[in-house]
């Protein structure tokens, strides 16, 4: 919360280059299945929140734009590829999974169904496993060390050790 209590959300890409802040309350949220935002989520469907209403910040960096049609602007972070921002004439979206608190952002819509893949509803069916499950078949993890930025603002970043 800010000093006038306006919620407060943080987030940015995974390497960490590009991090922002929003004051103020969350638009619609939403997920598009069109063909766009999968090609520009290299996704299944594009998860969105509206930030119209609040006030959107760039704390470190900023993003790279793709002009996608003639009417939307895509941001994503130029040194990791994250998707950001999906700007259109009547605002800016940001994409929910790179918030440091995806969890709370709950969609309520789905737009572009006409595109969405033939496979997409029946996955909560698949067969699931937590990532260590895979262990057997990928050692690799077991001393696994993560360069993704962690889910709080930070002072310094890259770490001095690894800058
Ligand atoms: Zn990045
Ligand atoms: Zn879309």
């Amino acid at each position: 919360m800010s000093l006038d209590n306006r919620p407060i959300y943080t987030g940015g890409c995974q390497c960490g280059a590009v991090r922002f802040r929003v004051e103020g309350a969350l638009g619609d949220a939403s997920v598009c299945h069109c063909r766009m935002c999968q090609k520009a989520f290299g996704a299944f469907y594009a998860p969105l929140v509206s930030v119209r209403g609040a006030r959107l910040d760039w704390t470190r960096g900023e993003p790279k734009y793709f002009r996608s049609s003639n009417h939307v602007d895509r941001g994503f972070c130029a040194d990791c590829g994250t998707p950001l921002t999906f700007t259109a004439p009547d605002g800016v979206g940001l994409a929910i999974g790179a918030f440091d608190n995806p969890a709370e952002i709950v969609p309520l819509i789905q737009w572009g169904i006409e595109a969405k893949l033939p496979y997409v509803d029946s996955i909560p069916q698949l067969p699931g496993e937590d990532t260590m499950a895979d262990m057997s078949s990928a050692s690799y993890l077991a001393d696994l060390v993560s360069y993704q930025h962690p889910d709080h603002d930070t002072e310094q970043w890259p770490p001095k050790e690894r800058s």
